[in-house]
């Protein structure tokens, strides 16, 4: 019998488990992540990827013909200059997971976890979703030709809802604005109707949030192991924070980088447990008994109540010498603007967080080299974009009248 590809691990406590069925730690009480085993094939990480189903071997599908995919990953990595130079750094990047399938960084968790429920035979899945999960889970399960079920909680943009349902997911509004809320609905449903849950919390299912850890294999790649000093990314759940981490300790693992560059969270002022956390030094269990009151922030995406990753997200932070960094919703939409205007890449609020916090990050020098994970499009959520974009202005068909508008909206 072939060996296993992977394991389950505590980073609460460092126990391992091969039982596949057991998702919590029994030493501490942490849930398990997913731990790839796997030498993956010589060369494989000199060939560019066509897309993330190229790191087959260090993701936990153990047959290539139940895995499910749109080509997600292998997404641009893009120099910012002008970026950099606002805050005096030696160099910005962004990691444009605004380029898969569905617009965001989600298809990759849940090509994995489609993966995983086609493979133990499930034939509905269900999602908690503030509308990118939603997005891609509807997708995905369209791909493959199983049923969705799209539990969006309150702070889903109505956009978003759109694009997620026109795929073929069933989707149903939950009116609360607590996501851990949402989330004892979908767990219970599951659990009565058989649904395999397909939701990006590594608390309830470590194989969905698996996908993220190809970030940080795209990333050795594409600089050419030179890797930056910071990673930012959004943190709702923390699973994209953890996941981008663990894929560094796998390259560590095999020997193929030495350094893992520190490892900066995001959140919205309105929602911030992570800091909460990091700045008390929290256990990571002793978090989830106090969830944050009243979330509330135009970044939807991460206005999670409690870190559903928080077990990968706070050690990431806490082994790189990380960093937690709250922004407010005017600092947001400034930094969606201006991602926009200086780079031409229309970002949604969840991610302008990471652009918003570039100024907030200790010790940037002008040699420091900073990686931030653009995690989806602004294109699904009209509405904000509405918010930022200045009104077109209406002339008379002549030629005075288009160059007085022209200079007067270069004016202002
Ligand atoms: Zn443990």
């Amino acid at each position: 019998m072939d060996e296993p590809k992977y394991d389950f691990f505590c980073y609460g406590c460092g126990a391992a488990s091969c039982v596949r069925d057991n998702t919590t730690c029994p030493v501490c009480g942490e849930p398990f992540s997913i731990r790839a085993h796997a030498t993956p094939p010589a060369g494989l990480f000199e060939r560019t990827p066509r897309s993330m189903w190229d790191y087959f071997d260090l993701l936990p599908v153990d047959d290539r013909a139940d895995v499910v995919t749109l080509n997600e990953g292998a997404t641009p990595l893009i120099e910012a200059t002008r970026l950099a130079n606002n805050i005096g750094a030696g160099c910005v990047l962004l990691k444009s997971e605004m380029a898969n399938p569905t617009g965001s960084f989600k298809d990759r968790q849940v090509s994995v976890g489609i993966s995983h429920a086609r493979a133990i035979g499930a034939d509905t899945v269900a999602v908690v979703s503030s509308g990118n999960v939603a997005c891609a889970a509807s997708a995905y399960a369209a791909r493959c030709g199983l049923k969705a079920v799209l539990l969006m909680h309150g702070h889903a943009a109505p956009g978003k809802i759109a694009v997620a349902s026109v795929y073929g997911g069933r989707a149903i509004q939950v009116d609360t604005p607590s996501a851990a809320e949402a989330f004892d609905l979908c767990i219970e449903a599951c659990r009565q109707f058989g649904w395999y849950h397909l939701s990006t919390a590594g608390m309830y299912n470590p194989f969905n949030v698996e996908g993220a850890k190809t970030i940080a294999y795209e990333l050795f790649q594409q600089t050419d192991g030179d890797l930056p000093d910071w990673i930012v990314a959004p943190c709702g759940g923390g699973g994209l924070l953890g996941g981008v981490w663990r894929g560094f300790l796998d390259l560590k693992r095999l020997g193929l980088i030495d350094r893992i560059p520190r490892m900066a969270g995001v959140q919205a002022a309105g929602c911030a447990p992570l800091k909460k956390a990091i700045d008390n030094d929290t256990p990571y269990l002793e978090t989830l008994e106090d969830p944050w009151p009243d979330p509330h922030t135009i970044a939807g995406g991460i206005a999670d109540d409690i870190l559903f990753d928080g077990h990968t997200a706070l050690p990431a932070i806490r082994t790189t010498n990380g960093a937690a960094v709250n922004v407010d919703d005017d600092e947001i939409l400034e930094g969606q603007r201006l991602l926009a205007t200086q780079e031409g890449l229309l970002c949604e609020p969840t991610t302008a967080v990471v652009i918003a916090a570039l100024r907030h990050l200790p010790g940037i020098a002008s040699n420091t080299r900073i990686c931030c994970i653009v995690t989806g499009t602004g294109s699904k959520d009209l509405d904000t974009v509405k918010k930022i974009a200045p009104p077109a202005v209406h002339i008379e068909p002549t030629l005075e009248a288009l160059n007085t508008a022209f200079h007067h909206h270069d004016d202002t």
